[in-house]
Formats: C-alpha cells, sequence, structure tokens
C-alpha cells in the first residue's frame, strides 16, 4: 500500500474528520488509489448498520435527517450521514448538493457528515456510495444514513446498499399512488409519513396501511412500519430510532442481515466489475477492439452478437 493511503486510513481509523473527508473524495473522483482503500478497509466490513432513507423532494429528508442525527447521537452512537447526489441526466447533478443544513452538528466529532456526487465514478452511484460507506464503517460509524432523492433508479440502488431503507412520504403529493408505481412499496422496510401536521397525513398513513395489508407475506417475514412524524417539531422521530432498530434485530434473528449482505456485496461487485468492462472496452474512438469490431457490424459482415463475443475474449 502507498505511504499516502495508508497513513489517511490510520488518521480515519483514528478519527480524524478531515481524513475522513479525504478518502470520501478519492471515492467520489474514482481515483485510482481506490482499490488500495477498500482493501484497507475491508476488515471492518458489515459492522455499521446502514441505513438509507429518501422519498421526493421536499418531503422533509434533510429535516428528518437532522433530528435522526441528533436522536442517535443522544443515544450515544456514532453517525455517518451521506447524502448522495444521484447526477441523474434528468436533474443535472446538483439535487442534493450541499443543501444539508446540518451545521449543528458540525463541531460534533461523533458525526461526520458528507454530501456526494458520483459524477466521476465508473458504475456510478451503486459503485461508489458503498465505498464511501466502508469508509465511514472504518471510520467507527456505528450507524450510516444515505440520504437521495427519490429519483427512479436511485432510490433502488440505496435499497440495495441499505439494512434498513426508509421512504419519506409526505400528505397531499399523491405519494401514496405514487409509491406503488414507483416500485416504492417493496423497498422500504419504513414508511415515515412526514409533515403529519398538514391535512391529509391521517388519508396517506391509510393509503400506505391499506396497500400494505393487501400484499401477501410468509410467515417471519417483515412488515413494514409506518411511522408518522413531525420532523420540524421533532415529534415520531424517537418512533422512527425504534423502527429501525426493531428491524434491525428482525434482520439479525431471521438471518436476512447476512443474506442481504451478501446481496449487497454481489451488486457492489458486480457495478464495479460492470465498470470496469467498459472502462477496458473503450469508446468508438479509432483503434479500439470495439471500434474495429463496430464497422464491421455496420459494413454487414459480423453480427453483433459474435462482435460481442469476439469483444469479451479481448479484454
Ligand atoms: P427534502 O427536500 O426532502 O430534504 O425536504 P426538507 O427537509 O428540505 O424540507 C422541505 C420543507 O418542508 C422545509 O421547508 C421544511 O422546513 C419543511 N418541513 C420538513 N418537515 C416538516 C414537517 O414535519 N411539517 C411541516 N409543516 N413542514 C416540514
Amino acid at each position: 500500500m502507498t505511504r499516502s493511503v495508508a497513513s489517511l486510513v490510520a488518521r480515519a481509523r483514528a478519527g480524524d474528520a478531515r481524513s475522513v473527508a479525504r478518502l470520501i473524495s478519492l471515492v467520489e473522483d474514482g481515483s485510482p488509489a481506490l482499490g488500495e482503500v477498500a482493501a484497507a478497509f475491508a476488515p471492518f466490513a458489515g459492522q455499521a448498520q446502514v441505513v438509507g432513507l429518501t422519498g421526493a423532494p421536499g418531503v422533509g429528508k434533510s429535516t428528518t435527517t437532522n433530528e435522526l442525527v441528533r436522536a442517535l447521537r443522544a443515544a450515544g452512537r456514532r453517525v455517518g450521514v451521506l447524502a448522495v447526489d444521484p447526477a441523474s441526466p434528468f436533474s443535472g447533478g446538483a439535487i442534493l448538493g450541499d443543501r444539508i443544513r446540518m451545521q449543528e452538528h458540525a463541531g460534533d466529532p461523533g458525526v461526520y457528515i458528507r454530501s456526494m456526487s458520483t459524477r466521476g465514478q465508473l458504475g456510478g452511484l451503486a459503485a461508489a456510495t458503498p465505498q464511501a460507506v466502508r469508509v465511514l464503517e472504518g471510520a467507527g460509524c456505528d450507524v450510516i444514513l444515505v440520504e437521495t432523492v427519490g429519483v427512479g433508479q436511485a432510490e433502488v440502488e440505496i435499497a440495495q446498499l441499505a439494512d434498513t431503507t426508509l421512504v419519506l412520504l409526505a400528505p397531499g403529493m399523491g405519494d401514496a399512488i405514487q409509491a406503488v408505481k414507483a416500485g416504492i412499496l417493496e423497498i422500504a422496510d419504513v414508511f415515515v409519513i412526514n409533515k403529519a401536521d398538514r391535512p391529509g397525513a391521517d388519508h396517506t398513513y391509510r393509503d400506505i396501511q391499506g396497500m400494505l395489508a393487501l400484499g401477501e407475506r410468509a410467515p417471519g417475514e417483515w412488515r413494514p412500519q409506518v411511522v408518522r412524524a413531525v420532523a420540524v417539531r421533532r415529534e415520531g422521530i424517537d418512533e422512527v430510532v425504534a423502527a429501525i432498530d426493531k428491524h434491525r434485530h428482525w434482520l439479525t434473528d431471521s438471518g436476512a442481515l447476512r443474506t442481504g449482505r451478501e446481496q449487497r456485496a454481489a451488486v457492489e461487485v458486480e457495478a464495479i466489475a460492470l465498470g470496469t468492462l467498459r472502462a477496458r472496452m473503450g469508446s468508438l474512438r479509432d483503434g479500439t477492439p470495439l471500434s474495429a469490431l463496430a464497422a464491421r457490424v455496420a459494413r454487414g459482415e459480423l453480427d453483433p452478437y459474435a462482435a460481442a463475443e469476439e469483444l469479451l475474449k479481448t479484454l
């Protein structure tokens, strides 16, 4: 291992916030040192509870995350927060940006807060986020909150890397119906109906409960919890923490923690491998195996399946 990476890792392990930040920047930039960083943190895998938090813009994710950090700190737990910008081609990639309002935790050595964009990373969010989680885990976080805006694929990817997934909804946004459409019912372990001070919150609550009642569950399977909260008034936050802990116990007791993490590792390895493959294949630039094969396919000399087989052989 190069000395600079080794000393960064050592300092991060000792709780140095700046080293943690630098390591996450390496992840974000898709640095060539990533392999070394991942190797250094591998032994600490699985020590933290990873909680994903997603929902449409404006439902109260930042506010809720902030309050969850407060509650977890009060319970003496070390907390990492990753606000992941999914860098969607539709959003231009600046949905979360630096707008996390968690200044009150800025001076607390038991909290790491970081927003992260994944534009530089091969394999995007799916490849980069788990590496950042590993850094926070290695730095001694007990709980890592991964916050992302619910836009399409991003929330499914968050669910894949989290032990527990919270989906935030707010009344009056047609969210319950949208949740079904977006397949959110399948990914949520805990629903938080935030803005329960607003009209329509009971309606949203009943909608979700009703939909959950329709779903078939095998005996012993987890039934998603539904919690009402008013994050701006700190109401319902302890209940959210309790639901997260309840899910954690279920994960451990049922064996789902292990299988879930194996699945997560598979997704992670696959994303890295696909990113590497894509990089090795090259683009359409002259001289890459891909460009030569593409020219033959375009001229009708070769079919695309045979070309793909040949391409894989060159890698
Ligand atoms: P995000 O976009 O999902 O991160 O949402 P924010 O946390 O930025 O919250 C969006 C807006 O909703 C802000 O103006 C918050 O103050 C407000 N908000 C958050 N939680 C509540 C709540 O429980 N009740 C009400 N009435 N407003 C809230």
